[in-house]
């Protein structure tokens, strides 16, 4: 994959076997080839509309996570974070499409304490996503530049969700489902150099692997403790996973530099605006839309090298709490995700133009 500023990648799940047993069905509707990296798509079964959508990678249904790690070139943001760079990864597309599935995995978000330890169920388990993976390898980038440069480093971690422009602390050791969503969540707070901080977020030092796994862990808890009572809300949350790491020279002490790995599952990009939604189904949709909107306005400023005008960072809290990693001296990858299910196409189509537009 190139090595741009925003990369958008995008990935098919495969039918899943509730789909199967529906009697729902997967045709030719959305066709993808690996090596031009094009998906063309036809908009109904008519297969009239015939569009071809070119991205920097196109990952078809039955790629391993291992190889989705491996294609999308995953260790290079991690490099690039060690460096001193800020990277954002994050998974977009409608409920359902797979995006928790990228980003977590599935057998580690379903038996995240199995034996032999995360190196273990990475060997073993072909389904654990991009941020397990992240988290095991990251100590040993550090090590390696530690060896040539002889600068020392500190990493830390904060789990956040956004549900409906509130903030809530996923690591706040008194989180508790109750309160999750009450009272006005955590305030943004930005400085002078539009620098977006969120008051009184944990931010946990982790020594290793398995620390910083124990965190992204209970965070998970805590965002389906957060959520259980509200009809399936973590679809409609976005969750922001944040590793900061910071680097020493011990010949300048004074000058620590920080910079931010940020890895975001965003909430489900469907429009919830047919007739028969709720008032706070309603509501929710706004929210998540414009900052879904909002954030691709900021993605195609950043890549459209003429732009040097305004980027509208503040038209939303997602777009502002990514500010540092997505503008600047940050690299990001856009990855997004499509289902094969025919029922799905419009929703499909309107990915797709998020996505190549982002690109
Ligand atoms: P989202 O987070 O976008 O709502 P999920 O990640 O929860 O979607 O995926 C929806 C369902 O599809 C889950 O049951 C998940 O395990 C399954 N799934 C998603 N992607 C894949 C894949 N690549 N291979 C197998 N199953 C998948
Ligand atoms: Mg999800």
């Amino acid at each position: 994959m190139k090595n741009t500023r925003v990369n958008v990648a995008i990935r098919v799940r495969p039918l899943l076997k509730a789909e199967i047993d529906r009697g729902e069905t997967s045709t030719d509707l959305l066709s993808v080839n690996r090596k031009s990296n094009t998906i063309s798509f036809k908009g109904n079964s008519a297969g009239k509309i015939n569009k071809n959508y070119t991205f920097d990678k196109v990952i078809p249904s039955d790629a391993t996570q291992e190889e989705v790690y491996e294609e999308l070139d995953i260790q290079r943001y991690i490099k690039q974070v060690v460096d001193g760079y800020h990277a954002t990864i994050f998974a977009y597309g409608q409920t359902g499409s797979g995006k928790t599935f990228t980003m977590e995995g599935y057998k580690y978000s379903n038996n995240g304490n199995s034996k032999g330890g995360l190196q273990a169920q990475i060997e073993n388990g072909d389904n654990i996503g991009i941020v397990p993976r992240v988290i095991s390898s990251i100590f040993s980038q550090i090590d390696e530049n530690s060896s040539q440069s002889g600068h020392s480093f500190r990493i830390y971690c904060s789990f956040l969700q956004l549900y409906q422009e509130k903030i809530l602390d996923l690591l706040n050791p008194n989180h508790s489902k109750k309160s999750a969503f009450q009272g006005t969540g955590l305030k943004l707070r930005w400085n002078k150099l539009d620098i977006y901080t969120v008051e009184n977020l944990y931010n946990f030092e982790c020594k290793s692997p398995e620390e910083l796994m124990k965190y992204y862990h209970m965070g998970i808890k805590n965002k389906i403790m957060s959520t259980h009572n509200l009809n399936n809300a973590s679809s409609r949350s976005h969750c922001v996973f944040t590793i900061t790491c910071e680097c020493t020279n011990p010949a300048k002490p004074d000058n620590v530099i920080v910079s931010k790995l940020q890895l975001v599952d965003l909430a489900g990009s469907e429009r919830s605006n047919q007739t028969g939604v709720k008032d706070q189904m309603a509501k929710e949709s706004i929210d998540i839309n414009k900052s879904l909107f909002t954030l691709r306005q900021v993605i195609t400023a950043l890549t459209d090298s003429k732009s040097k005008d305004y980027i509208p960072y503040r038209e939303s809290k997602l777009t502002c709490l990514l500010r540092q990693s997505l503008g600047g001296n940050s690299y990001s990858l856009m990855i997004s995700c499509l289902t094969p299910n025919d029922k799905f196409c419009d929703e499909n189509k309107s990915t797709l133009n998020y996505a190549s537009r982002a690109s």
